[in-house]
């Protein structure tokens, strides 16, 4: 049959849970995908201690993950990718497999270009602050569905409530427990769902 494309994951936020699962995702896909990172600091896990950072970002560089530093993403949009012309056409009612995600990132910093980026699979891990510099329009095809404690509703599979191209993982994510109370965003409510 038709070999399939590379699929292309891209995550936001490189605190912890982004960076862990940036440098899983790379191994695992091996040669067929690709992870873009993005990060609104110039540098990935700004809390971390300086060694531990200069670690991780190494491993990252070393597997070939591409990395957007300095850049907020503000807007994601599901587009559908027509096969006849190759061209995207923003269609948020389209079904099946040929749907995309195309995310805006916004410069954060002095000097950088904002830049559209496509991928199939978007993880959100911006922690409990995201930092969205410029809210969507309301009419937006794609709105990150934030609570009013800037945190994401998902489904148990941390799949985004009605968007289930997009994960929600670490702080950002609003976890209940059965009862519907919310859970803390600390690391060890992180390493119940691993
Ligand atoms: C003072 C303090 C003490 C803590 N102590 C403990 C502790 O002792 N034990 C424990 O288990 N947990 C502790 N925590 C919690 C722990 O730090 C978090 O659970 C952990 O950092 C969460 O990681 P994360 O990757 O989900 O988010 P974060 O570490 O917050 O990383 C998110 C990253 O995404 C970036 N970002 C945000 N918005 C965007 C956007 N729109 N586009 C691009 N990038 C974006 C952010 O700038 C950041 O770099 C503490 C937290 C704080 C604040």
């Amino acid at each position: 049959g038709k070999k399939s494309p590379p699929i292309q994951v891209a995550i936001v936020g490189l605190g912890y849970s982004g960076v862990e699962l940036a440098a899983t995702i790379s191994e695992r896909l091996k040669n067929t995908g690709t992870v873009k990172a993005i990060n609104f600091q110039t540098t990935i896990c700004p809390n971390a201690p300086p060694g531990n950072r200069e670690a991780a970002l190494k491993v990252l560089e070393s597997q070939n993950i591409q990395l957007f530093l300095g850049y907020s993403v503000n807007c994601i949009r599901e587009v559908y990718a027509s096969e006849d012309s190759g061209s995207m056409v923003a269609d948020a009612k389209v079904g099946g497999d040929d749907k995309k995600l195309v995310l805006e990132l916004q410069a954060a910093q002095r000097g950088l270009q904002s830049q559209v980026l496509e991928a199939d699979l978007v993880l959100w891990t911006v922690g409990s602050q995201s930092q969205i510099l410029r809210l969507q329009p309301p009419d937006a095809p794609y709105v990150i569905p934030l609570n009013g404690r800037g945190q994401v509703e998902t489904e148990e599979t941390l799949q985004v409530k009605g968007h289930p191209r997009t994960f929600a993982i670490g702080d950002s994510a609003a976890l209940r427990d059965p009862s519907g109370k919310f859970l803390p965003a600390n690391a060890q409510v992180r390493h119940l769902l691993d």
